[in-house]
């Protein structure tokens, strides 16, 4: 029997038309050099309205691709609505990478029109005569001196009147396109679709996983070229949620004011920023975090430190967060489960996260087999569902799954209740005599000394071990904490034959284009014999 339920598409153009109508009086804050300015929903509505006409006029067409090079800003919102609404496709570049990736992403998602950011437009002309196919650039604001010619994004709006005739689509069709990083390789282009949007914005709104609402603001610090802002742009428009976009104002500084200033009740990034707004709070005696009911830190393991601290400094909760590009991102989100301690919840908060409604998860051994959900077995995390890639635009990789299921590259174990925990990425362990050692472990534990700004965990190569774990360290200003020192420190966590004897003092860490440690660089800088190794 077939229910007799309606089957109207999910569509984005549904979600700007709620927002617009539902949340007319919500605000969008973006930071600029000469202060913060704000405009409503309603405002951003109708702006992406007549981007859609004014785009349409320029002959851009169904499935046409519109690549943004932009920082998180009013602009930005304004085409993450119009363009998959208008049933173009969305296709975010990540403004951190290198000139000749950038130049293979364009022209591999075949990008008609670049929207860029002023500042942005220096990257982008010097890349302007390997990007052929590229027929219009819209810049979001002065463009400079330039030898190519550019469209002003005030003056291509302007004209436009508001309301636009957003078509019926399949909600199957693409939206919006985002290519992975390139940590793991090439980069790879992920389509989502209006549906897989749709499914991803919800459950981002659920009690479960972020609950974002129209109680909520939320300081926007993942960049909206990294997976979407994980999906934040729309889940906002959808929930009636309020968005602070702080462009290039990403230091531990700027963001403090931007939280004490606008009183955000969220924010979203990566642990490297929060553990840089850790480091400027402590430096102000007037901090206050109290407005944030929590902070979202994902993409990378939350060091436990960093969740104690939020805490007890300054009486915030930290959430982790799990996802990847190929997950359009959120998985799954660590909220602690009912009924737990005040003090036995950290113990939830440092996992990855437990598996949201509508994303099947399971572990595997390297033969395939499905392992016990028992929180002991290790093995790599599939994933299949609605919102999981189930391939790659204009790639083969079939290596990358199994019946289905999206292999993740990720090692850990899964327990009872559905709690992830990662322990590593397969390329990133570290195989001594024969057995694992976690990277992640280490990190996140040597992170905990007082004396440690940031560490990093790769493995060297070692002629007895095979592998041997070199913790790379950077101290806090006024440290001089020792290679000893830590090792002592760490012996109270983890097993003896863990202990780094390698170890290294710098600046600072390489990190990737979206702000976690760059294990790739650290293991070619040891290579290429630039780090100073202290072995003990
Ligand atoms: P990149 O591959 O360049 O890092 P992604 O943002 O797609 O780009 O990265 C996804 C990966 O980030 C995951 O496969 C996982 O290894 C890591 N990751 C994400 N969230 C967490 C987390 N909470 N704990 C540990 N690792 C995480």
């Amino acid at each position: 029997m077939r229910s007799t339920m309606q089957d109207a598409p999910l569509l984005i153009r549904d979600i700007v038309r709620h927002g617009q109508w539902m949340y007319a009086d919500k605000r969008v804050f973006t930071a600029t050099p000469s202060g913060m300015l704000s405009a409503t929903f309603a405002d951003v509505a109708q702006r992406a309205e007549k981007l859609a006409s004014a785009l349409a006029r320029l002959g851009v067409q169904r499935d046409d691709r519109v690549a943004t090079l932009m920082w998180n800003n009013q602009t930005h919102m304004e085409v993450y609505l119009a363009v998959p609404s208008m049933g173009a496709i969305l296709h975010t570049l990540n403004v951190r990478l290198f000139p000749e990736q950038l130049a293979f992403i364009i022209n591999h998602a075949s990008d008609k029109v670049i929207i860029v950011d002023p500042n942005l437009v220096p990257l982008l002309a010097g890349i302007k005569e390997h990007i052929p196919g590229v027929e219009h650039i819209i810049v979001n604001g002065p463009a400079g001196d330039v030898p190519f010619e550019v469209i002003d994004y005030e003056e291509f709006i302007t004209a436009e009147g508001p309301g636009f005739d957003w078509p019926d689509l399949d909600e199957k069709d693409a939206a919006v396109m985002c290519y992975t990083s390139g940590t793991t390789g090439d980069p790879k282009g992920v389509v989502y679709s209006h549906r897989s949007t749709w499914l991803h914005s919800m459950a981002s709104t659920s009690a479960n996983s972020i609950a974002l609402s129209d109680r909520d603001r939320c300081l926007l610090v993942v960049p909206m070229f990294h997976v979407n802002a994980w999906g934040a742009v729309y889940t906002a428009f959808m929930a009636g949620t309020e968005l602070i976009m702080p462009q290039m104002f990403l230091q531990g500084e700027p963001l403090l004011n931007m939280i004490m200033d606008l009183r955000p009740t969220l924010a979203l990034g990566v642990p490297t920023i929060w553990n840089d707004l850790l480091r400027a709070a402590g430096g102000r005696s007037d901090a206050d975090l109290t407005s944030l009911r929590i902070i979202l830190a994902g993409g990378a393991a939350v060091p436990r430190f960093m969740i104690e601290a939020f805490r007890e400094r300054h009486g915030v909760d930290v959430l982790q967060g799990w996802g990847m590009t190929e997950t359009s991102p959120l998985v799954a989100v660590s909220t602690p489960p009912m009924g737990v301690s005040r003090e036995h919840e950290i113990d939830y908060r440092v996992k990855a996260g437990r598996v949201m409604a509508g994303v099947e998860v399971r572990l595997t051994n390297d033969e395939g087999e499905v392992l016990a959900r028992d929180g002991v077995a290790v093995g790599e995390f599939e994933l299949r569902g609605p919102w999981i890639t189930a391939g790659y635009f204009g790639a083969e990789a079939p290596e990358l799954f199994r019946d289905g299921w999206l292999r993740t590259g990720d090692i850990g174990t899964l327990d009872p209740h559905g709690y992830m925990v990662i322990t590593d990425r397969a390329k990133d362990m570290i195989k001594s005599g024969g057995e694992w050692i976690s990277s992640v472990e280490l990190e996140t534990t040597v992170q905990g000394h007082e004396g440690v700004f940031e560490a990093a965990v790769v493995a060297i190569p070692d002629d007895r071990w095979q592998e041997r774990p070199l913790c790379v360290v950077v101290r806090t200003p006024e440290s001089d904490v020792s290679a000893h020192e830590l090792r002592e420190y760490l012996s109270t966590f983890v097993a003896k034959w863990w202990l780094p004897e390698h170890w290294s003092f710098v600046e600072s860490l390489p990190k990737t284009s979206v702000g976690k440690f760059d294990k790739r660089a650290l293991r070619r800088l040891f290579a290429e014999g630039q780090l100073q190794v202290e072995t003990l």
